[in-house]
């Protein structure tokens, strides 16, 4: 039996695309009211209309806009870290700083930043959850790729860390690590560069936002004492980081 989510909150962030904006559709059918976190308010506020839902302008590198944010959500059951991304690919002998700065920024010390204010509210639920979207890049490296890993790995560690420090309060922590899927990642990558962002996905049948949306409800909807720690999904055409099948 899975634990009823009606009358729970349910706070998503990067919900203006990919597997955030399918998260929030899918755990807004499965009965949460869902608070959508991300830069650009105006996809946000056209999802929260079709869903129910509250759409809340959030940049989880900026301190004042955490707070501001987390002023406004009344109540959190679930957290669903998954705002986040890559810029780049560089060998390290060429890192740019930027970059890697920006990867930092949003992967790890906004991770850290949302997650460190809404956690008293998260215990206080008295059953909270946490979700991290990780990904395979959080426990595999690969050349020219080193900003990306380094920042899941830290994002991965500081998830688990969480799942340590909290044993015996009621709130579990899930990670999700996905491989490839077809998102806007690719072209936020490559600096809109749209042709070299579907060179990631040919030949292959990449995941969708709701294939990894669909796990995401999974794990939260499992009976309280149930905790799902870690989970890898990829395409059945990946087998690693590396190491991709491509029909053509
Ligand atoms: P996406 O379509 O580019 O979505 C990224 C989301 O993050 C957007 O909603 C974006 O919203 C938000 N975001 C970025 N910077 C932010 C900031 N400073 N503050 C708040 N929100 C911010 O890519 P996606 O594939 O769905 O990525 C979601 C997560 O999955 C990321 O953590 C990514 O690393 C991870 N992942 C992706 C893949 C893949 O192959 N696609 C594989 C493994 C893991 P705004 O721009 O509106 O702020």
């Amino acid at each position: 039996m899975s634990t009823s989510s009606a009358g729970r909150w349910a706070v998503v962030t990067g919900a203006s695309s990919g597997i955030g904006a399918a998260t929030a559709r899918q755990l807004a059918a499965a009965g949460f009211h869902v608070v959508l976190g991300a830069r650009r308010l105006d996809r946000l506020t056209e999802l929260a209309e079709e869903i129910g839902g509250t759409a809340l302008r959030l940049d989880i590198t900026d301190a004042d806009s955490v707070t501001a944010f987390v002023e406004q959500v009344p109540e959190c059951h679930v957290l669903v870290n998954n705002a986040g991304g890559a810029k780049g690919m560089a060998k390290v002998a060429d890192a740019v700083e930027d970059d890697w700065r920006w990867m930092w920024e949003t992967n790890v010390l906004g991770t850290l930043r949302i997650t460190k204010a809404l956690m008293p509210k998260l215990v206080a639920s008295g059953n909270g959850h946490v979700v991290t979207v990780t990904s395979v890049a959080a426990s595999e490296v690969y050349d020219n790729g080193g900003g990306y890993t380094s920042a899941k790995h830290a994002q991965g560690a500081l998830h688990r860390t969480l799942r340590g420090e909290h044993l015996g309060e009621p709130v579990r922590f899930t990670e999700i690590a996905p491989g490839l899927v077809e998102t806007e990642f690719s072209e936020v990558r490559f600096s809109g560069d749209k042709e070299r962002a579907a060179g990631v996905y040919r030949g292959i049948t990449p995941l969708t936002g709701d294939d990894v949306a669909d796990i995401i409800t999974f794990a939260v909807t499992r009976p309280d004492h149930v905790n799902v720690d870690y989970l890898v999904v990829k395409p059945r055409d990946q087998y690693s980081a590396t190491r991709v099948h491509r029909r053509d």
